[in-house]
């Protein structure tokens, strides 16, 4: 968890372009963007991917949803968006802390792999 990436950002050791924090959760604009609005949003509390979640931590994922959709207003996405999260090798997760993609600003692909 020390080595994480994406708790860093959190901890502030790495800096990133913050567009959203409260007290469970960080939003930041992704290094290397994909659409003209790409941003990562992510619980505080360190989880590798969905697949850590459980019944207890599950309902992080709305608190995100609703953060995302927060986020497409303020990013002015009133056309449509995509949220995204990769899970493990094959699902092209490369950072191991959960985290899901807020993707806008163009008409993206209709095709989703
Ligand atoms: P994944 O491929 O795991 O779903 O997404 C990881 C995302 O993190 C990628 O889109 C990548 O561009 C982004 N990323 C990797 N390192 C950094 C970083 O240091 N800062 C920011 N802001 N984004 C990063
Ligand atoms: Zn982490």
């Amino acid at each position: 968890m020390n080595d994480c990436l994406f708790c860093k950002i959190i901890a502030g050791e790495i800096p990133s372009a913050k567009v959203y924090e409260d007290d469970k959760l960080l939003a930041f604009k992704d290094i290397n963007p994909q659409a003209p609005v790409h941003i990562l949003i992510i619980p505080k509390a360190h989880y590798d991917s969905v697949n850590a979640l459980d019944e207890a931590s599950a309902p992080i994922v709305g608190d995100i949803m609703l953060v995302a959709k927060r986020l497409a207003e303020e990013f002015h996405l009133g056309s449509g968006y995509r949220i995204i999260t990769n899970i493990g090798e094959d699902g092209g997760q490369t950072v191991k802390h959960l985290h899901f993609h807020l993707l806008g600003g163009v008409k993206l692909s209709e095709k989703m792999c």
